[in-house]
């Protein structure tokens, strides 16, 4: 290692490799210890509860009630697998993407057509700019981005709150503003939140039946495109999540 010769240079890049090999190692025991936690929660509470419901005679409302549990807590495992199953493939160094010409506009604004539901039901105002604009990119691929953010702005704003998506051109890049006058996050956060199974919000995310999944897939998908991902927001104030894209 002391040498300042090639052999020297061999065995420092030997241990630079070891090193990184370790930390790989690290975060793959680490991701698969968060998988298994992950999926134990809701098994725990499925087996309880129709444990329940097979021993006692109970009246039907509360039956009612635990089936519906037990309803939501398997949605919520096969939401988990297939963020899952999707991140394996993203992760894959063969990952193609699948590019075509469409217009980014038109697929912002289904996708808030589709999530109308949500947002109306929690009285949320949408206030939005957005124009055609062609870009090549892979577009189910980038509709699983639009899905995340406004799901997450969705979920994070209280009633009577308001959500603004802009869409704009700044010379050959495509910026998309997805804004929300919600809980906001706390600065020691915002670095993290793109972690796998990372939030914030502990407590409401969990309500809220979120995995801490989706921002990671946002941020692979968008860096597979060239782009980026730049967040401002303040502690119950709101946040901005800005997506820019080279439109080619
Ligand atoms: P989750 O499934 O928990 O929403 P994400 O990866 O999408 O997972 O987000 C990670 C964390 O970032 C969330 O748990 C939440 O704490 C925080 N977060 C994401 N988007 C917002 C937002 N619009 N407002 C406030 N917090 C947010």
């Amino acid at each position: 290692m002391k040498r300042k010769d090639e052999i020297g240079k061999l065995a420092g890049h030997f241990t630079h490799m070891t090193r990184s090999l370790e930390q790989l190692e690290e975060m793959r025991q680490e991701f698969v210890s968060n998988v298994s936690h992950e999926m134990q929660s809701p098994l725990a509470s499925i087996q309880g509860f129709s444990h329940t419901l097979l021993q006692a005679d109970l009246p039907e409302e509360q039956r009612r009630h635990y089936l519906s549990i037990i309803e939501d807590e398997s949605k919520r495992m096969s939401q988990l697998s297939k963020q899952l199953l999707m991140l394996a493939s993203l992760d894959k160094e063969e990952a193609i993407l699948e590019k075509s010409s469409f217009d980014v506009g038109d697929q912002i604004r289904q996708v808030l057509f589709m999530t109308e539901w949500s947002w109306r039901e929690k009285e949320l105002a949408i206030d939005m700019d957005i124009p055609s604009l062609m870009i090549f990119a892979d577009s189910r691929l980038m509709q699983q981005v639009w899905i995340n953010l406004l799901t997450n702005s969705i979920k994070y704003t209280d009633e009577g709150g308001t959500i603004f998506v802009r869409l704009k051109q700044q010379e050959n890049l495509c910026v998309v503003e997805v804004e929300d006058t919600g809980i906001g996050i706390a600065e020691e956060d915002i670095p993290n939140i793109f972690q796998r199974f990372y939030r914030a919000d502990k407590t409401r995310s969990r309500q809220e039946g979120s995995s801490g999944l989706g921002l990671a897939i946002t941020n692979r998908i968008i860096a597979m495109h060239g782009g980026r991902i730049e967040v401002e927001s303040e502690l119950d104030k709101g946040s901005v999540f800005r997506v820019i894209l080279p439109m080619m």
